[in-house]
């Protein structure tokens, strides 16, 4: 296994050297809008983890100073625990995740884990202590295996096996003619998007960090997977601090926290029992959600 990850590993390394420098040379050009990039501080320190414990405080972000993306955003997730955001479309929950990556730094306010500046983290340190589910996954283009095991270099071939048990995945890969060397993307097997999540949940399990970002990490499912993916998820995310971002509200209906997010600010916030009685922002949700089911239609994932 270990033999067969490294040139894979190296591949993927050539592949960012190539990305980077095309990126560099779009932004020379002024083709691209690139996000300036963040860099460590002279003086950056690793983190030092005690848990997960992650704070926004006063929040503001703005990718375009003209146009204001999140506005004085505050709130906390103890250790261990769960918040759901749920909003419309474009309320700026994908901004939240990026900026706890440090995608991007906040216009104003700060965000902390540990009791700890991310501005004043290395970047490493702290990517290492995150894992994320995205809205959309994109796979490299090599086998299965290196696909699970990318962010874990470590990872021994039974370790894979056993997240890929977790993340529902271990009969249709063991099904496959070469298994976990079977190649996936444009030149190999074609993943639905509920495959590719599913990858990139085995893949989080692998890396195991004790804070988890889901960006509605059930988007691409249909019910029926949806309920077996919520069940590994919910296992994943049990013992760890996890930021759950929700188009589904049916997914969150138990999630000890959730924070309503409309227009870049936090509207309500409490558990969907608290938040159902204030017949507010999210009570309208919800109900234009059961509505919607009960039509059958089928709502567009990205219009919650
Ligand atoms: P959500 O996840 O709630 O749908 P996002 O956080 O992705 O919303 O986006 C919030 C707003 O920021 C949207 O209006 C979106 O168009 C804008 N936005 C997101 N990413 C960028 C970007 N890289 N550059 C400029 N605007 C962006
Ligand atoms: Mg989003």
């Amino acid at each position: 296994m270990i033999q067969l990850f490294v040139p894979l590993n190296f591949l993927g390394f050539i592949y960012r050297e190539i990305r980077e420098a095309l990126t560099n040379i779009e932004r020379l050009f002024g083709l691209l809008e690139a996000p300036a990039k963040v860099v460590d501080a002279a003086d950056a320190q690793p983190l030092q983890l005690s848990g997960g414990d992650v704070a926004f405080k006063q929040v503001a972000h703005a990718y375009d100073p003209a146009r204001p993306i999140l506005d004085d955003v505050s709130f906390h997730i103890p250790a261990g625990h769960t918040l759901a955001i749920v909003g419309p479309s474009g309320a700026g929950k994908s901004t939240l995740a990026r900026l706890l990556f440090r995608f991007y730094d906040v216009a104003a306010g700060s965000i902390e884990i540990d009791g700890q500046d991310v501005r004043n983290l290395t970047q490493d340190s702290l990517r290492q202590a995150i894992g994320v589910v995205p809205q959309d996954t994109v796979l490299f283009n090599a086998s299965i295996g290196y696909n699970v095991a990318y962010g874990a270099p470590g990872a021994s071939e039974e370790d894979i096996w056993r997240v890929l048990r977790l993340a529902q995945l271990e009969d249709f890969v063991r099904e496959l003619p070469q298994q976990l060397e079977t190649p996936v993307g444009e030149r190999g097997l074609k993943l639905s998007g509920g495959e590719k999540q599913r990858i990139a949940i085995a893949r989080v399990l692998l890396k195991d960090p004790p804070i988890l970002i889901l960006d509605e990490a059930t988007s691409s499912l249909d019910s029926h997977a949806e309920r077996r993916i919520l069940d590994a998820l919910n296992l994943v995310a049990s013992k760890r601090t996890t930021l759950a971002i929700a188009h589904r509200l049916s997914t969150i209906v138990h999630a000890e926290r959730i924070l309503v997010l409309d227009h870049g600010r936090v509207v309500e916030q409490g558990t969907h029992a608290e938040l159902l009685a204030h017949k507010g922002a999210y009570a309208r949700l919800w109900a234009d959600q059961q509505r919607a089911e009960q039509q059958g239609e089928q709502t567009d994932p990205r219009d919650a």
